[in-house]
């Protein structure tokens, strides 16, 4: 028997995955500006990583609490308060080796085959593979241009069934780049209540979000917190990808058997790495009000490039995506063939949208994970192979 005939059934193998294919297509170019992944360029500040190379130093080379060091969990929760979120204990916060993880955490601890796990589609998708690691069945709730991409509490209402167990909300979203109002994440709240469900509230771009903006988190409202499971981590904020550093913050009945299955998965996060969380929690926070500033300006440079070819897009309110619409460019091709096309041509990588779960293939999500400069050439690039395919 093959080693792929032993596999697993849940193990979905794709012939060639379309980004593989953009990689390896990649890799044989040169002076590609890479807006795919999700990874910022900028460098983790000084002085965290300082106080990760102090703790290898000193002995932080062991296991540590499973749940994370307690002054991480309480810095955490400090944080987590100062923001508007709810009030938690430390033992209310699990330390997980990156938010992701922390996705399959919840979904391992919550889900039993055959219930149903709600998610917005484009959205973040590890949320449906977790869910689909534990059988449980995931129900799409598919978002345009209409809402500029954010759920709204009428869109999810007739997708609950008597099976409905979590339902996950992203805000600001992945990949489209868009915060759901503070109302709406009200109504969203109740309707959760009133069909006894649990919220998964994806928080970990709240600190990266433009103008007036802002993130209403959703365990700070009325009765939620004892329902609400927040995600988030220090990768996004402080730049610390590589670090992997998540959590999940939440009522201490729901945190404690998480903390089991995290130990079961991973025993704790590396100690070096929760010494340089916690110099993040603690540290001066400009750093945090400098990328965002970064982030702005490089989302004007796209914009502006993005107009200029008359390309359309979701507002980008917070994180670090602009969702374009390949479609409104009436070029005869979808956004799949136009990621090839752009790569092979203009070298320029950008991701479609249906890797994120778009029912339409109109969409590309572009990262803005390059300097301004880049991110301009990256634009003219675009616009010239746009010209070219139009004169075909
Ligand atoms: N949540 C969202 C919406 C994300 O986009 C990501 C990463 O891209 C994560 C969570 C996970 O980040 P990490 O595992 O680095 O904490």
């Amino acid at each position: 028997m093959s080693n792929t005939n032993r596999l697993a059934s849940r193990v979905k193998l794709s012939e060639e995955h379309l980004i593989t294919r953009m990689l390896n297509i990649a890799d044989g170019l040169d002076d590609v500006i890479k807006l795919g992944r999700g990874d910022p360029d900028l460098d983790t500040p000084e002085h965290i990583v300082r106080a990760g190379q102090e703790a290898l130093g000193s002995g932080a080379t062991h296991y540590t609490h499973p749940a994370g060091i307690l002054p991480l969990r309480e810095a955490i929760a400090a944080q987590i308060k100062a923001h508007g979120g709810a009030d938690y204990a430390p033992d209310e916060i699990l330390v997980t080796p990156g938010g992701q993880h922390g996705m399959f955490v919840i979904a391992l601890t919550l889900l039993n085959p055959g219930d149903e796990i709600i998610v917005p589609c484009p959205g973040y998708n590890p949320y449906q593979q977790a869910a689909e690691l534990a059988d449980a069945t995931v129900v799409k709730v598919p978002m345009g241009m209409e809402t500029n991409f954010t759920l709204t509490a009428e869109m999810i209402r007739p997708h609950i069934t008597g099976k409905s167990k979590i339902l996950v909300l992203i805000n600001p979203n992945n990949p489209t780049g868009t915060v759901t109002p503070p109302d709406e994440v009200a109504k969203i709240a109740e309707l959760a209540a009133e069909h006894d469900l649990i919220v998964i509230s994806d928080e970990i771009y709240s600190r990266l979000t433009f103008g007036n903006n802002r993130v209403q988190s959703v365990a700070a409202l009325p009765g939620m917190r004892e329902r609400t499971i927040t995600l988030s981590g220090f990768s996004k904020a402080y730049a610390m990808t590589g670090w992997r550093v998540g959590y999940l913050a939440g009522p201490k009945d729901l945190i404690t058997p998480m903390t089991e299955i995290n130990h079961a998965f991973a025993i704790s996060v590396a100690g070096v790495s929760q010494h340089a969380a916690l110099a993040a929690a603690t540290g001066p926070q400009d750093c945090v009000d400098e990328m965002r500033a970064e982030y702005d300006a490089r989302r004007r440079a796209m914009l502006k490039g993005l107009d200029a070819m008359g390309m359309a897009y979701a507002e980008p309110q917070g994180g670090f995506y602009v969702y374009g619409d390949v479609a409104s460019l009436s070029l005869g091709i979808g956004a799949g063939a136009f990621c090839e096309r752009l790569l092979a041509d203009g070298r320029v990588m950008m991701y479609p949208g249906t890797i994120y779960g778009d029912h339409t293939d109109d969409f590309v999500r572009m990262s803005m994970t390059q300097p301004v400069p880049r991110i301009e050439e990256a634009m003219a690039r675009m616009r010239s192979v746009v010209e070219a395919i139009r004169a075909e």
